[in-house]
């Protein structure tokens, strides 16, 4: 099923777009928690991590590896940052279209 992001993905709708290379494109949250707030997601569409396979391996490990270079980019990496998959409603998934959000720039809870 066709969300939001495949629509940012094709350019139907605008966005902040921060990173972008064959497997993933990042950008900015519109609504931020944070000074630093990215969602980084696959071009591919996967609706949640329980969806995932082995064979998306080594492209969830290219989405980790993406928000650690662009925590570091935006100044963040240093002081930290959180780095956040939800799954489903219990898990406060909005978007079915899995995505990492990049949250920097303030402290966070335990
Ligand atoms: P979820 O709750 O699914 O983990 O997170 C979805 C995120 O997508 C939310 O933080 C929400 O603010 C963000 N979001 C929803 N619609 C849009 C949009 O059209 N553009 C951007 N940039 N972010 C969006």
């Amino acid at each position: 099923m066709s969300t939001i992001f495949d629509k940012i993905i094709s350019r139907e709708i605008p966005a902040d777009i921060i990173y972008e290379d064959e497997q993933v494109l990042a950008f900015k949250d519109i609504a931020p928690k944070a000074p630093v707030h990215y969602l980084i997601i696959p071009k591919q569409p996967i609706a949640t991590l329980n969806d995932a396979n082995p064979e998306h391996q080594a492209l969830l490990g290219h989405m980790m590896l993406t928000a650690a270079k662009l925590a570091k980019e935006a100044g963040v990496a240093e002081g930290g940052y959180r780095v956040q998959m939800n799954c489903n409603p219990d898990g406060g998934q909005v978007v079915y279209h899995i995505h990492l959000h990049l949250m920097g720039g303030r402290a966070f809870c335990a």
